[in-house]
């Protein structure tokens, strides 16, 4: 069985650590956790009234908000209920030095920050209530891997076409460049999904694992004709 915790940036950000970034630990402050964790609060409930809004309900509760250090910048338990993110503030150098990256070599800190917000707290935090939503269906440990992390992207498109678009015009590029400028790891001649599922485990700890996640993102951005959160969440099964 394939693990529960499913990730998106962490392998980009041991890349980024093992190019010289130092992971020294950082002076938290509380009042910054404290705000993550009422923004989040308010993100995980639109996200739920909008399920209610589409016509759903779950029949287990919205998930318990951990605001903690999280290398992959967010992940849903489903054996717990517990939804993972983190605060700027809780992480590390090398965990903000993924940020910098993005934003090229000149970036300043508020910079990296927002490019963490806009990536971590909305595309990436929809993205684990998709996977909270497959919880909801019972789905989580009978769908495979691509078709899990595939059904969440396409659920947090969905959502994010309805609710603020700039969330995916600003992700587009992100993932476009990682799609063309890093490796392939499909092998010639095999398909992508299949791959995927049957490589899931050694994937995991590898760049190629970004590569495959940010793949999923921009196909279920161009999904055409593209599905509403209504359609995405029913046809969660
Ligand atoms: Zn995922």
């Amino acid at each position: 069985m394939f693990k529960a915790v499913r990730v998106i940036f962490a392998v980009a950000a041991a890349v980024v650590m093992c190019a010289g970034a130092s992971a020294q630990s950082v002076k938290v402050d509380a009042r910054e956790v404290e705000a993550t964790r009422v923004q989040m609060t308010a993100m995980r409930d639109a996200f739920v009234k909008a399920v209610h809004d589409a016509g759903f309900t779950c029949p287990i509760a919205a998930p318990r908000l951990l605001i903690v250090d999280v290398p992959s910048f967010g992940s849903y338990e489903p054996s717990t209920n517990e939804l993972k993110t983190s605060s700027w503030t809780q992480m590390t150098d090398g965990e903000r030095a993924l940020f910098h990256k993005f934003m090229g070599p000149n970036s300043t800190d508020e910079m990296a920050r927002a490019e963490f917000e806009d990536g971590a707290h909305h595309w990436v935090f929809v993205h684990e209530m998709g996977h909270w939503w497959q919880e909801c269906q019972k789905v989580s440990n009978v769908m495979k891997p691509y078709a899990l992390e595939f059904g969440a992207d396409r659920i947090a498109a969905a959502y994010w076409k309805e609710h603020d678009p700039s969330v995916i015009e600003h992700q587009r590029p992100v993932f476009e460049a990682i799609v063309t400028r890093w490796p392939n790891p499909v092998p010639e001649g095999q398909n992508a999904e299949t791959y995927f599922n049957t490589n899931y485990e050694q994937l995991g700890p590898t760049p190629g694992y970004i590569w495959f996640q940010a793949h999923m993102c921009l196909k279920a951005y161009d999904e055409k004709p593209a599905p509403s959160l209504a359609q995405a969440l029913r046809e969660t099964k």
